[in-house]
């Protein structure tokens, strides 16, 4: 069994003017693909191959000598978990369970993406910020490179990717810009809603 690069769940220019058709033909089509590759590349012929991507994650995660697995394969979750944390026309206020749990820890919706933008301009460098679950609170957190939630016992609910070839082509240097229509135009919340469990 080898990793595949799974389709997008929309068409190339459904984002777009938000995410263009030609940042997801590089970011879909070369970035993760990139990152799928690499990864069948290291684990070929390994104990790892024909294991299943979350567990090849989290069974490769602060090993420092799996450092390359790890990154290739958080990387390819991540990027599939992305994709699926947008839709065309989604973004604004919240549906469902989620919605319920932004009010009562955040206290507002407003709090809520304001907090989530702020830790998507932070974050330093490359990475991704995160609304996530832990110990049954809604949390907004960023990691660094490949890092994922999955590997630090919180269930994720959304992400948005923020290293630079996320939104380079679109909106330059202005990744708050990025992440104001992330949050206005794009976010899935029946997705958010489904990773409630
Ligand atoms: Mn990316």
């Amino acid at each position: 069994m080898t990793i595949e690069l799974p389709n997008l769940p929309y068409a190339k220019d459904a984002l777009a003017p938000v995410i263009s058709a030609d940042t997801l033909d590089f970011h879909h089509g070369k970035h993760h693909n990139a990152y799928v590759t690499n990864l069948n590349n290291l684990i070929a012929g390994s104990d790892l191959a024909g294991v299943g991507l979350d567990d090849i994650v989290k069974k490769t995660a602060g090993d420092e000598k799996s450092k390359g697995i790890f990154n290739n394969a958080a990387q390819v979750w991540n990027h599939t978990f992305y994709w699926n944390s947008m839709k065309p026309g989604g973004g604004g206020q919240p549906t469902g369970k989620v919605s319920e749990l932004i009010n009562r820890d955040f206290g507002s919706y407003e709090n809520f993406v304001n907090e989530l933008k702020n830790v998507g301009v932070k974050q330093f460098g490359s990475g991704w910020a995160w609304v996530v679950l832990e110990n049954d609170k809604l949390k907004i957190t960023s990691t660094g490179n490949a890092d994922s939630p999955i590997v630090h016992n919180q269930t994720p609910l959304l992400t948005v990717d923020v290293w630079e070839h996320a939104y380079y082509l679109d909106y330059q240097n202005r990744r708050p810009d990025y992440l104001g229509a992330f949050v206005e135009k794009l976010i899935n919340w029946d997705f958010a809603n489904q990773n409630l469990g």
